[in-house]
């Protein structure tokens, strides 16, 4: 077999996020096909073709981030329209809107959300199983080369939300189905997982049914948690992950999203039973939700929960930016509990990457720069005012740069974004053609949220 090889070279650091979390000044990268093949101060590759070479001086080099939770098929069609006193009328207007799309309109919209993810530095995200049409998707995810997990998004009881109701064997079928389908499918950067939406929407019965299929496929499965703590998901007096481990929806292939306002109870069955979660702070804070009170991120990293962070959708969080998410994490808890060696950078830019990649049981294979796991390297540009001046570039990237450096982004050893620019998209164009997108679906639903100011 043909190998090609990749020689990225002399970077100002490399930060590999392996085990003993070696920043390499000067640091260079060998990639083999889609691995990486070495990673040190230098590399000889005298004995061995190399087939390009990447000049990285100046650049800081991460693993590329991970974001555990965001739904890319609609948001970014109509992004932006909502007003912040909308109420609970915000969630019936986003699936309104989404219920509409057809299957074209969702490929582009889902490929814009891609393109914005890769140029700032995500390569591998998971959608929440809300892509109605991933057959025709798939060639969105394909042509970008982004690495990502979906499903399909099951509810068995009817919901204000027009999410497709299934029976439980119909759930059980098609989440099975699914899973033969896609799971390894565009050279293994597919993963198929089983997505039941909320255990307000789907049985306990048939969630407990789904971690065994799960189980049986060797795959993961996720729901959302958006009311911890309290709530009462089957009219029990039980806080929903109590909930979730009585009906057996618990466990170290399962990754829960949100789980807002968990109880130290909650922490210590997530703990015990070794589920993981992706929390969205961009999510709660736009909606009032009290970061950094109301979700224990100390807590559960120190009863050692496996916690990734996500970004949700464009029009909740309104931006999916991993870095910014990163940046809240880091921050929040610092500023609600008044101590700021709470979530320092290093543990940030760990939720990005190789935490991240341990809540989504992935970490053999992605969340650090070491050899034998897949090349997705990101490569940040420091030669700009607000990466300036460097010393550290932990806290640089933490606390001072954002995803606008981004100059070259790989995935799977492929560069997907160079100089700056996708490879893979005409992006101008694709922007227009999912505004006229967005145009359209609000005028077909009626739909309409004109900007406060005049607009004239
Ligand atoms: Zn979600």
């Amino acid at each position: 077999m043909q190998v090609n090889r990749i020689l990225i070279k002399d970077a100002a650091y490399v930060i590999t996020m392996d085990e003993k979390r070696r920043i390499i000044s000067g640091g260079s990268i060998l990639i083999e096909n889609d691995r990486i093949a070495a990673v040190d101060k230098t590399i000889d590759v005298s004995q061995v073709d190399v087939d390009s070479v990447i000049e990285a001086k100046d650049m800081v080099i991460t693993p590329g981030f991970i974001n555990g939770h965001c739904h890319i098929s609609y948001a970014h069609a109509t992004r932006g329209i909502f007003p912040d006193d909308l109420g609970d009328d915000y969630l019936v207007n986003v699936f309104r809107l989404q219920d509409s799309m057809t299957a074209d309109e969702e490929l582009w919209t889902s490929l814009l959300a891609i393109t914005e993810l890769l140029s700032y530095g995500t390569t591998t995200i998971m959608d929440p199983g809300s892509t109605k049409s991933v057959d025709v998707c798939l060639d969105a995810y394909e042509r970008s080369g982004i690495r990502m997990i979906t499903g399909v998004q099951l509810t068995d009881t009817g919901n204000p939300y027009r999410m497709t109701v299934y029976s439980h064997d119909q759930a059980l079928r098609v989440t099975e189905s699914f899973i033969s389908q896609y799971n390894g499918a565009l050279d293994g950067r597919l993963y198929a997982w089983a997505m039941p939406f909320s255990p307000e929407y789907v049985a306990g019965e048939l969630l407990g049914e789904l971690k065994v299929l799960s189980d049986q496929f060797n795959v993961g499965c996720t729901l959302h948690v958006n009311k911890a703590g309290s709530s009462m998901p089957d009219g029990i007096d039980e806080p929903p992950i109590i909930a979730l481990e009585r009906y057996g929806f618990v466990g170290s292939n399962v990754t829960l999203a949100h789980c807002v306002g968990l109880s130290d109870e909650e922490i210590n069955c997530l703990a015990s039973t070794n589920t993981a979660l992706i929390t969205c702070p961009t999510n709660v804070v736009k909606n009032g939700g009290g970061y950094g009170q109301n979700f224990p991120l100390a807590e559960l990293i120190k009863a050692k929960v496996r916690v990734g962070i996500g970004t949700d959708a464009g029009n909740n969080s309104n931006l999916l930016e991993t870095n910014r998410a990163m940046y809240l994490a880091a921050v929040l808890i610092k500023d609600a509990t008044g101590d700021p060696a709470q979530i320092p950078a290093e543990k940030a830019l760990e939720l990005a990457t190789i935490d991240g990649a341990k809540a989504l049981g992935l970490e053999s294979q992605i969340g650090s720069l070491e050899v034998g796991k897949k090349a997705d390297i990101v490569m940040y540009d420091t030669l700009r005012p607000e990466w300036q001046s460097l010393f550290n570039p932990v806290n640089s990237l933490v606390y001072n740069a954002d995803g606008r450096s981004v100059k070259t982004v790989l995935v799977d050893g492929r560069v997907l974004i160079e100089d700056y620019v996708p490879r893979f998209v005409d992006t101008e164009k694709l922007i227009r053609r999912v505004q006229a997108f967005g145009s359209d679906m609000m005028k077909r639903n009626n739909v309409s949220f004109p900007p406060k100011w005049p607009m004239i």
